[in-house]
């Protein structure tokens, strides 16, 4: 055995037509290790071929059906099929045929070699060796090649291959030739400027820094596409020497796919999910840079806190959809409302912020203000309901408000907790008076806490008296129970301080009862009393009317006093009636059943849907003071209230108006038959010491 390596034997196939020939030939060529296969004629061995695949051919000259030449010939003129190669299967000839004609026509038959007959069997032995080992030199380069060819064709990347020298392209792969948007064919032997990437990243240039280098360094390129999309890959270069030819291989690594997922990330680190406005984050990032740059070219400025008035309530009760809804529609106006440089975001919640730079004092920044609150005025469409939204805005300055940004966030809340209480829809500057509002508005939420059970409350009571009747008289026909705070320190606290810490901390279904209560005793003592009897209305909170069981609380209140319905009233306010479930309606019927009475208090400042007024059992609607204020000198105002009060003829539904404060605005009131009114011109609010008074007339009425 003279193979050195343990894999499968050659195989070889001997083509004679003399038994004799053949015998001996297998017999050697076995003894060495050889695997043999005999054909006794040329169209046997091409029939043998085709299944047996022999590594090399010995093949007799002479032979009757069809001569080794020709038989040659014809394996030669085979197509390469899939496992390649009959045709490179080499052929020995063996011929007595010994001139050189006969060894050159084996050659051009495609032989590669010629051996004499007889032969030496050494020698044919030593040929069949060279033979065989050349064969295998060639079948693993050719292996190599197609294993190398199937890597470059199939990398993931692309790759480039130039001539260093004459800056040509030697050849690419089909990923290359896509990144590029060029056809592979087409490029090989393009020159370097033919390649426009190539060519605005220096052309010649790069290749001879990259020769002189021999590597290059991880490198971003970016381009556009045909359809001007950007493509963006890392590249990575290294030279090669291939025979005389100092060679550059570029490989194009596609980063879109995580160019697009990085900036995805990023923005979702960045900006609110719903709405795709900034968020916190970034609004304080821009908010950094506003100041620094208002630090160079010494500008201000403006953060507005902006906050929806009636979220809370539509959340609660129409649910998260319509509130994400509403959201995002805010949102919309918000852009639509701003400058490019200003940055507006949501902090979360019903919280918006904006960045203004730019502004040369407070009152562009109460020139933003104001264009936002009117963008917010029409209602919103969200899902079939037509949804109103005021909103209050709180403004903080830099320099004057703070030179940080937590420092401006801060003051524009202190700010707009200042609008909310001044009344909706409005704004307000952050001034240093209001920081120490903000610190005693922390001070009061602890203090808060136990207040009812210490008899820290108390009602005051606001008369309501009757227009209609005697021209220029007015008498009381109810009173408007209004929960005042006693603090122990502070003195008298108004409920517009403390009810939304109230609400805040889920006291207010506890407090609400206890006013409910107080009211019913107060009127049916007042009454034991035998004063003239008139209503007593008592506001209800939304927590209260949705969580606290309101129509078992009523009748314990009715039930405890023993005061007689009709003498109640509930006051709703318009942003909680907005739900016209089954669930408003029903309470509100269960209520109406028991025989009290209900009002919708603030009426036009919320849900103006005038649907509401025919579908709830209501007695009464309370027209909102921001009306009344403006009848004497807004003509519209007044022609709205005018109409109101049709309406609620129309409906009969009775009507009160609120906040009346003037001889004017009383006598537009009394003019347009209004039949109820409320307000500081008559009584402020007092206590309950003050009513019997009231009551019994003996109060002289300085606007009657
Ligand atoms: P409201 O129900 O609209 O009550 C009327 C408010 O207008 C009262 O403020 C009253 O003092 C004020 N007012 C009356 N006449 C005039 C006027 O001529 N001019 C002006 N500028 N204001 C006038 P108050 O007592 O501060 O109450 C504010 C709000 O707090 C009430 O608005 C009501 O929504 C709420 N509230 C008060 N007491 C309770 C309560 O026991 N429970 C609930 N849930 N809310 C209450
Ligand atoms: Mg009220
Ligand atoms: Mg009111």
């Amino acid at each position: 055995m003279s193979r050195e390596d343990n894999s499968a034997p050659p195989r070889i196939l001997v083509v004679d037509d003399n038994p004799a020939n053949l015998g001996v030939l297998v017999d050697h060529l076995e003894h060495h290790g050889y695997e043999v296969l005999v054909a006794l004629g040329g169209l046997e061995a091409l029939d043998r071929v085709a299944y047996a695949r022999p590594d090399l051919i010995l093949l007799d000259v002479m032979m009757p059906d069809l001569d080794g030449f020709e038989t040659c010939r014809r394996l030669k003129s085979r197509e390469n099929d899939t496992d390649g190669c009959i045709r490179d299967i080499p052929v020995i000839f063996m011929t007595a045929l010994t001139d050189v004609d006969s060894k050159v026509a084996a050659f051009a038959a495609g032989g590669v070699d010629c051996v004499g007959k007889p032969f030496q069997i050494e020698e044919l032995m030593a040929r069949v060796r060279t033979h065989l080992a050349l064969r295998r030199t060639q079948m693993d380069l050719h292996e190599s090649e197609v294993r190398h060819r199937r890597l470059f064709e199939t990398a993931g990347d692309g790759i480039l291959v130039l001539d260093c020298d004459d800056g040509t392209v030697v050849d690419l792969n089909l990923q290359c030739s896509q990144l590029l948007g060029r056809d592979a064919a087409a490029m090989r032997g393009a020159g370097l400027n033919d390649i426009p990437v190539l060519h605005a990243q220096g052309g010649r240039a790069i290749v001879d820094a990259l020769r002189a280098a021999g590597q290059m360094k991880w490198d971003e390129w970016s381009w556009q596409d045909a359809d001007g999309a950007p493509v963006c890959v890392e590249v990575l270069a290294t030279t090669y020497r291939s025979k005389d030819r100092l060679l550059a291989q570029y490989t194009f690594r596609d980063i879109r796919a995580r160019k697009d997922a990085e900036a995805r990330v990023r923005h979702m680190a960045l900006h609110d999910a719903l709405t795709g406005l900034p968020n916190r984050t970034l609004l304080m990032d821009r908010l950094t840079q506003a100041i620094a740059q208002a630090r160079r070219d010494h500008s201000q400025v403006g953060l507005l806190l902006l906050d929806l008035d009636h979220f809370k309530h539509i959340n609660d009760s129409l649910g998260h959809f319509i509130g994400d809804g509403l959201l995002e529609q805010v949102s919309q106006r918000l852009r639509g409302v701003l400058r490019e440089v200003d940055t507006p975001a949501r902090l979360g919640g019903d919280e918006f912020v904006i960045a203004a730079c730019g502004l040369t004092g407070p009152a562009d920044a109460e020139a933003l203000a104001q264009r936002i609150l009117e963008a917010m005025e029409p209602a919103f469409k969200v899902d079939g309901y037509d949804l109103r939204v005021g909103a209050s805005i709180g403004i903080s300055l830099y320099p004057s408000d703070g030179d940080n940004p937590s420092a401006l966030l801060q003051a524009a809340d202190t700010a707009m907790y200042q609008a909310k209480k001044k009344g909706r829809g409005t704004y307000r500057l952050f001034t240093r008076d209001l920081s120490m509002a903000a610190e005693r508005w922390h001070a009061l939420s602890n203090d808060l806490h136990g207040a009812c059970e210490r008899g820290e409350f108390i009602l005051h009571y606001q008369p309501q008296y009757r227009l209609d009747g005697i021209p220029n008289q007015a008498c009381v026909s109810g009173m408007e129970a209004l929960l005042r705070w006693r603090h122990p320190t502070e003195g008298l606290i108004e409920p517009g301080l403390f009810i939304p810490l109230l609400e805040e901390h889920g006291r207010m279904v506890e407090t609400g009862r206890w006013v409910l209560r107080t009211a019913c005793a107060q009127n049916a003592a007042w009454q034991a009393q035998g004063l003239p009897k008139a209503r007593v209305a008592v506001n209800l909170s939304a927590q209260q009317f949705y969580r606290g069981d309101i129509v078992r609380a009523v009748r314990e209140a009715l039930d405890e006093s023993g005061l007689a319905p009709q003498w109640l009233e509930l006051e709703l306010t318009e942003s909680l009636t907005l739900d016209d479930t089954e669930v408003t309606l029903k309470i509100m019927h269960e209520l109406k059943a028991m025989g009290v009475k209900l009002s919708l208090d603030d009426f036009g400042t919320g849900w103006s849907s005038l649907a509401y007024l025919k579908r709830f059992p209501l007695d009464r609607i309370k027209i909102d003071r921001s009306f009344v204020r403006d009848i004497i000198n807004d003509a519209s105002t007044a022609a709205i209230v005018k109409n109101i009060l049709d309406l609620a003829r129309l409906l009969h539904l009775d009507c009160v108006a609120e906040g009346v404060e003037t001889h004017e605005q009383l006598r537009y009131l009394r003019e347009s038959h209004c039949p109820e009114i409320q307000g500081f011109l008559f009584s402020r609010p007092i206590d309950a010491e003050g009513i019997p008074a009231v009551l019994s007339g003996q109060v002289q009425l300085a606007a009657a």
